[in-house]
């Protein structure tokens, strides 16, 4: 097992992945930015080091300060969290070539599983179903040729976009070309590399994935799925885990999974993305080579603890248990609390938490960074926290949450409590039958009042 490990994120994951390395008797060090000296995963860290300005890009995204600091702390690993760093094929190169540990899959499985479009080819030829689509597109006759072979409406993605970016929607021919040029442009842009494909747009449709563990000993085994269909701009608002689909779907959905993990040489903890038609049909949407924002409800219902086992794996241990010993008990919902205003087209929002009272009672979880008398700086992502209950049933879950989210208390910046408050509430939500359209729908026709 290591005994020291570098921790190259920040906010609540950073917190998760020191936890964990404080259970296990590692010893923790933290990275963190100019804007970041008071943050909470540096005062839990053994050791604390600032790397850079507050711009992701001269701190957390520092490829070269984070292995120098790893190999002047005498770090073995480096655990990378999710963004920043975490699906950077050629930082987890960097680290292969230092000799410290990437806690994640080996770099060349990032790099292919992380151009979705390729993903996509990996997995059709593997067997698995895949969204009626196009190949990467090399040039507009091509593009436009794709497009009406597939139909509209259709969407138009980034092979290298991620986190909600990079996808954009037609809905008829005449709106192509315009719609293709800005996608090219803007994916360019975002992610260095303009390189797009095209996917039917499929609705209504529900997102569930499902989450492995590999070891690197030939063993895999699916830690059950999570429904992640409550979405506003393709980015996931709540999950809940197990999803309210059929058991035989939810079979061939982890049989598919594990031909996803073999097709692609997996290593350590993944998650394999579907769109599923409520009928019987799912299809392969994209593979997340990281621990994921969504991982507690897995853990709630399965008894695992993935930072640990993802720790455990990269040290070279085998999985300590088989896919017989899975079974999903219970029920379990995570609420994003993000720092911004629903009621304000979701502005962001920043400064000084003046007063926070965080729920309690049993089986309720908030992973946050965030405490009384601390500045939320305007640099990074707005998510301050997840609530994360857990209970025997789903209707239990739902009341458990909606009392948590009563008792949450955050003051001094504007947060979407009360607006998680009104969707669990809804029913749509209640009724576990919602579609990735749900809450823009809801959204759009007023279903929230204030
Ligand atoms: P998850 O896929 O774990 O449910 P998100 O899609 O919200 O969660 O992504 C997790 C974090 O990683 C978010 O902060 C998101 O902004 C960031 N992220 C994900 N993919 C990328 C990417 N390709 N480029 C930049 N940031 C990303
Ligand atoms: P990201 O890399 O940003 O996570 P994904 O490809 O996983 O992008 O898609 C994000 C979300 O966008 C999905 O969860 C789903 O709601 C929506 N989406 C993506 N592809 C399709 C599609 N072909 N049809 C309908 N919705 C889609
Ligand atoms: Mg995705």
């Amino acid at each position: 097992m290591f005994s020291k490990i570098l921790v190259a994120n920040r906010g609540e994951i950073a917190v998760r992945v020191i936890r964990a390395c404080k259970e296990m008797g590692i010893t923790s060090v933290a990275v963190f930015s100019e804007a970041d000296k008071d943050a909470l995963h540096v005062s839990l860290a053994d050791e604390g080091y600032c790397i850079g300005g507050p711009a992701p890009r001269d701190s957390y995204l520092n490829m070269s300060a984070i292995i120098t600091l790893a190999r002047a702390t005498e770090c073995e690993a480096i655990h990378p969290g999710y963004g920043f760093l975490a699906e950077n094929h050629r930082f987890a190169r960097l680290c292969e070539e230092h000799g410290i540990v990437f806690i994640g899959p080996p770099s060349e499985v990032i790099k292919r599983m992380g151009d979705k479009a390729a993903a996509r080819e990996t997995m059709r030829q593997a067997g698995v179903p895949v969204i009626p689509g196009s190949d990467t597109l090399r040039d507009i006759a091509t593009a436009r040729h794709e497009a009406e072979r597939i139909g509209f409406p259709l969407l138009i993605k980034a092979s290298s976009g991620g986190g909600g970016r990079g996808i954009r929607l037609v809905r008829e021919a005449g709106e192509f070309e315009r719609q293709y040029t800005a996608s090219v442009a803007e994916a360019r842009n975002a992610f260095g590399d303009g390189s797009v494909y095209l996917e039917k747009y499929l609705r209504p449709v529900k997102h569930i994935e499902v989450q492995i563990l590999a070891d690197n000993h030939g063993h895999i085994v699916c830690l059950g799925e999570r429904d992640c269909s409550a979405q506003r701009k393709n980015q996931k608002m709540i999950e809940e885990s197990p999803a309210a689909i059929p058991e035989k779907v939810r079979r061939r959905m982890a049989e598919a999974s594990v031909m996803v993990a073999v097709a692609a040489g997996y290593r350590g903890a993944g998650t394999v993305e579907y769109l599923y038609d409520g009928a019987g049909n799912f299809y392969f949407l994209e593979m997340n080579t990281r621990l994921q924002v969504e991982h507690p409800v897995t853990e709630m219902v399965t008894w695992v603890d993935l930072v640990k086992w993802q720790i455990r794996i990269a040290a070279g241990s085998p999985l300590g248990f088989s896919q017989d010993n899975i079974s999903l008990m219970g029920h379990s919902i995570e609420c994003r609390i993000n720092a911004e205003n629903p009621y304000r087209s979701f502005r962001p929002s920043s400064g000084r938490i003046e007063m926070l009272h965080v729920p309690g009672g049993p089986w309720v979880r908030f992973d946050t960074a965030i405490y009384q008398g601390y500045t939320i700086p305007p640099f990074y992502d707005s998510m301050i926290g997840k609530l994360i209950v857990y209970a025997k049933t789903r209707d239990e879950a739902i009341r458990k949450m909606k009392a948590a989210l009563c008792e949450l208390i955050i003051e001094g910046i504007e947060h979407n409590a009360d607006f998680q408050l009104e969707i669990l509430s809804s029913e749509e939500f209640e009724s576990a039958a919602y579609t990735t359209d749900f809450l823009e729908g809801w959204l759009g026709n007023g279903g929230h009042e204030k």
